[in-house]
């Protein structure tokens, strides 16, 4: 499988504070945290972070939103830092991480100013 040195160069802080690891993670699938709860350089050094690098480092790409990307991994790979492939502990983190990431596409956790915008773009 197909390297990707996109977590290690940057991550995604969205309009709501939720902090995603990939802009290529368009559901929020695999979500690392908030702005509003964490700091940045808690969650980039963090052992989420650390565990998706570790999948990536080594072409591991069998985790949502991963397995279905096609992008070619980036530039410059070769200058990938030589870390150990992911443990199984780190594994069992990204499936704990997938699980609860489900909870941000619910519609309730929006702000109540976006909802009624999106409510009057309905009528
Ligand atoms: S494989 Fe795709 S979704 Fe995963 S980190 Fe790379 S660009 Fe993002």
């Amino acid at each position: 499988m197909k390297k990707c040195v996109l977590p290690f160069r940057q991550f995604v802080v969205h309009w709501d504070g939720v902090v995603d690891f990939c802009c290529n993670d368009f559901g929020r699938d695999l979500v690392i945290g908030d702005i509003r709860k964490r700091t940045v350089e808690d969650m980039w050094w963090g052992k989420e972070m650390t565990a998706i690098r570790a999948m990536l480092r080594h072409g591991d790409r069998r985790f949502a939103p991963c397995y279905r990307c096609n992008y070619f991994g980036g530039m410059r790979q070769g200058c990938l830092p030589p870390i150990p492939p992911a443990t199984p502990e780190q594994k069992r983190l990204l499936k704990r991480m997938l699980a609860k990431s489900k909870k941000h596409y619910k519609q309730d956790q929006l702000p109540s100013k976006v909802l009624f915008a999106a409510n009057e773009m309905k009528g």
